[in-house]
């Protein structure tokens, strides 16, 4: 093992979310002698194949749909340009590029030390740091932050022949050429994302679920309407599905995939990708975790309490390799939260993130918003005659002037508690439902009631002021 070369009081392991956030709290307030070390891109997932270059897909995505509604509005938009996918994705990857070094000089500015490489475990307080060049460093540290994220899951070659042939989410963001025609495997927040996104950029999209909807942890509303609305907007739907092989021409590059779904056995010839996206794996790998003794759960995942503190005095974890909830301000706050239980002294000695109550947004066609408990959730906590549901469902002013097959759903769900009728679920669903839940979020966390919601005084014309009139 290489000697002890540098020693600090808080060694980040996992340069993504929530490992800079507590990174840059912990030097930057508090003074705490800091090194972060990332193997791959400054900023992790969501700068770098997550939430950002998806947000700026999406809203891609969001002006095709525009066009193609602007006629209704008495706009001749011509189609005649079709959408420069490679152009698009250059300039894209700019921007990503611009964020890795706006990531790394604010970690200059709050004089967080930044070493390039992988980081594994070599004892309680120690770590060794593989370098770029193949040479390794020692990190003696006070305190330990394990926030190395995840990977996507992928299926068993075994089980699936050629399903190594597929790519993942990763693989999304350096497709090259818009593909004519893709499938994607999965019922989550990316499987979604990505078909409705590839739709709507006016790719042949088919989707393959294990059942007949998708997006079953979000409540029963959420699932029927949007499942419906992806069939209505000319998604391939293949429900009851699963993938039997696949196959790659070798003359053309493009796969045939075999799958089983409700119609019986078929294949799907033609495809330009396939892409996996069944769930996230945490990144342990090589990490050193058995050998300090840091307790994992039988999906890998790292075992923290709600003070993201491991089994081992000193080392701590937070963000997706936990796995609580799977979502870049989640990993932040509790990257920040711990920064300052750990080093902002005896005022924030019980410091730490209240899980209850997150938005959050799948931005999906429409975008949909979700806070608190689902309706079979809350039946399940409270009993069903101890809530109020106020449900509405109507068509949003924006279609007015479009034809009966071009009109999105609106839907939107309010779970009350009690008497008073304390808000413990809100689920919208349709346009702008992503900037829409924020503002009602602070207000659920901060326990509005029925009453509340119904003191506002309504913005009109606009879809949220449904939410503030719901019978
Ligand atoms: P990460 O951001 O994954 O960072 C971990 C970092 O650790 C990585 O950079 C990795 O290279 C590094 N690392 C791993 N092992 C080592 C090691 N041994 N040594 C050194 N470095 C190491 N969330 C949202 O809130 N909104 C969204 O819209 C959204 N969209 C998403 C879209 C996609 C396609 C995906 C995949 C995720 C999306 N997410 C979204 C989820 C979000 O990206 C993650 O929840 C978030 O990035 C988790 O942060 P983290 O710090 O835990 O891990
Ligand atoms: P998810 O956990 O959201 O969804 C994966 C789903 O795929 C499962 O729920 C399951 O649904 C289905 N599935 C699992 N295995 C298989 C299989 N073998 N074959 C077919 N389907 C399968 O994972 P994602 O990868 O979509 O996303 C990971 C996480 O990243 C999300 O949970 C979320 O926290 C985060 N994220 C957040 C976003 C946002 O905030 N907008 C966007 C993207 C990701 P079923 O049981 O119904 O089959």
């Amino acid at each position: 093992m290489a000697p002890i070369s540098k020693e600090c009081d808080f060694l980040v392991i996992g340069g993504g979310s929530g490992g800079l956030a507590s990174a840059r709290r912990a030097s930057g307030i508090y003074g705490a002698k800091t090194i972060a070390v990332e193997a791959k891109r400054l900023g992790g997932t969501c700068v770098n194949v997550g939430c950002v270059p998806k947000k700026v897909t999406f809203n891609a995505a969001a002006i095709a749909e525009a066009i193609h509604e602007a006629k209704a509005y008495g706009f001749s938009v011509e189609q005649t340009a079709p959408f420069d996918w490679p152009s698009f994705k250059t300039k894209r990857d700019a921007y990503i590029k611009r964020l890795n070094g706006i990531y790394e000089k604010n970690l200059g500015n709050d004089k967080v030390e930044y070493i390039h490489g992988r980081a594994s475990l070599t004892g309680k307080n120690e770590a060794e740091i593989t370098l770029d060049d193949g040479s390794k460093q020692t990190v003696r540290a006070k305190k330990i932050l394990i926030a190395v994220g995840g990977h996507p899951t992928v299926p068993d070659s075994k089980q699936i022949p050629g399903a190594e042939l597929g790519i993942n989410s990763d693989g999304f963001f350096d497709i090259a050429e818009q593909p004519k025609k893709v499938a994607l495997v999965g019922a989550g927040y990316i499987a979604v994302e990505f078909a409705g996104m590839f739709n709507a950029l006016g790719t042949e999209t088919h989707l393959f679920i294990r059942h007949d909807k998708f997006l079953r942890s979000f409540d029963p509303m959420v699932q029927e309407a949007v499942t419906n609305e992806y069939e209505r907007l000319g998604v391939n739907l293949h429900k009851n599905s699963s993938q039997t092989k696949v196959e790659k021409d070798e003359k053309t590059g493009k796969l045939t995939l075999y799958y089983k779904d409700s119609n019986g056995e078929g294949k799907l010839e033609g495809l330009d990708s396939l892409i996996w996206a069944i769930g996230r794996s945490p990144e342990v790998e090589g990490l050193g975790l058995e050998k300090v003794g840091v307790k994992q759960n039988e999906r890998g995942q790292i075992l923290a309490d709600e003070y993201q503190n491991t089994n081992v005095e000193n080392i701590y974890s937070l963000g997706d390799v936990v796995g609580k909830v799977e979502l870049t301000p989640v990993a932040i706050a509790a990257g920040r939260k711990l920064a300052d239980r750990l080093f902002g002294g005896e005022k924030f000695s019980t410091s730490k993130l209240d899980y209850n109550m997150i938005p959050s947004v799948v931005f999906a066609h429409p975008e949909i918003g979700s806070i608190g408990l689902t309706e079979p959730e809350a039946v399940a906590k409270y009993g069903k005659e101890n809530l109020k549901i106020y449900n509405t469902s109507f068509t949003a002013m924006y279609y007015a002037m479009m034809e009966p097959e071009d009109k999105g759903p609106t839907k939107y769900k309010l779970i009350c508690q009690g008497p008073e009728e304390k808000v413990v679920g809100l689920h919208i669903l349709g346009l702008g439902s992503g900037e829409m839940l924020q503002g009602f979020g602070v207000a659920i966390k901060m326990g509005a009631t029925k009453k509340d919601f119904d003191s506002c005084v309504a913005i009109h014309p606009t879809s949220a002021e449904e939410l503030v009139t719901l019978k």
